[in-house]
């Protein structure tokens, strides 16, 4: 993955601003809801520890002591999400205005990157390309990217929101309609994908267990998620925009290790080939006028096209950015 972007292509800086508004009005029906919160164990080793890190939003963050993992407990349950999710007036600003304006870089610079990806795990590590899923497949753009290649027989998704689900339909891919966790899904894969997904999920195991039963035999996994331990997110904590209300779970290296490993999950690959975590402490440092030590303010403010550029090279390579890749395979 060596396409450079930044944030402002995927995120326009102008639409990102209405989406505020919108945001705060998802904020508000959570925290209106927060009396139905449910107390959880850590989502990854499943060992209690109830010691706050921080609070956002009335919201607190706990981090687990034994695998390091940072997760929302109390947490929305399963029907709230729902309901969340389904009447989100800043999804369907996303859906409707941010994601078509962005579309075209995203196809170029995080879809096609991925779909290069799948395919050189799967001549690696010897995989059957017979049958992909995509489990959240939003748009169709991985899928109808994955399709041209003409590499696997049959590709499909699951995707939960409605209109999503046609619309990925209308581009001829077959659409799974709901949550994973509710579908009865008869079919087996060899490739299971999961963009940004697993942060949402009220339970991870069980998720990660129903992928695991739609799996073949040394099926492969493929996961994308926030960082806990990676740069913009650690250095910002409450001040970065990826911990937010719907992101319930924030995995580390040791933390996804650990959830895979429990649901017969063989980890492959860790990296962080994150593009964005500079540009990000950037744009958060200016907006909220946050003060952070002064060597990260010359790399990531001062230096940021220069010094900024290698050091964002230094944390892709060294599994410390906050965008975190998984691959494992089932055995
Ligand atoms: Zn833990």
């Amino acid at each position: 993955m060596n396409v450079t972007f930044n944030e402002n292509d995927i995120r326009p800086d102008e639409l990102v601003k209405k989406q505020e508004q919108y945001c705060q009005h998802d904020i508000e029906f959570l925290k209106s809801r927060k009396g139905s919160f449910v107390e959880v164990a850590c989502p990854a080793c499943g060992k209690a520890n109830q010691d706050i890190c921080f609070k956002k939003h009335d919201i607190d963050y706990i981090e687990c002591k034994n695998c390091g993992m940072l997760y929302i407990s109390p947490r929305p349950t399963v029907e709230i999400l729902g309901e969340y999710y389904s009447n989100s007036p800043n999804y369907k600003f996303f859906n409707d205005y941010i994601f078509p304006a962005s579309k075209e870089v995203r196809r170029e610079k995080i879809f096609i990157p991925r779909v290069k990806k799948i395919l050189e795990y799967c001549n690696k590590y010897k995989v059957k390309k017979d049958k992909l899923i995509e489990i959240g497949a939003g748009f169709g753009i991985f899928c109808e990217e994955m399709i041209k290649t003409k590499e696997f027989q049959e590709i499909c998704g699951i995707e939960a929101t409605e209109n999503l689900a046609q619309t990925c339909r209308n581009n001829g891919i077959k659409i799974y309609e709901g949550l994973i966790e509710n579908i009865d899904i008869k079919e087996k894969f060899n490739v299971a994908v999961a963009f940004e997904v697993i942060e949402h999920i009220f339970s991870p195991k069980n998720f990660i267990e129903k992928i695991a039963n739609i799996l073949e035999e040394n099926g492969l996994l493929m996961l994308t998620f926030p960082n806990w331990e990676g740069f913009d997110i650690s250095l910002l904590r409450e001040y970065s925009g990826s911990v937010d209300p719907e992101h319930l779970n924030y995995f580390t290296k040791k933390s996804i290790r650990i959830l895979l490993e429990k649901s017969g999950f063989e980890v492959l690959e860790i990296i962080t080939p994150g593009e964005l975590d500079v540009d990000i402490v950037l744009k958060t440092v200016q907006k909220n006028n946050l003060s952070i030590p002064k060597i990260l303010h010359k790399i990531c403010v001062e230096e940021r096209d220069t010094t900024g550029k290698k050091f964002q090279n230094f944390l892709k390579e060294n599994c410390l950015s906050s965008h975190m890749m998984t691959i494992a395979r089932l055995k």
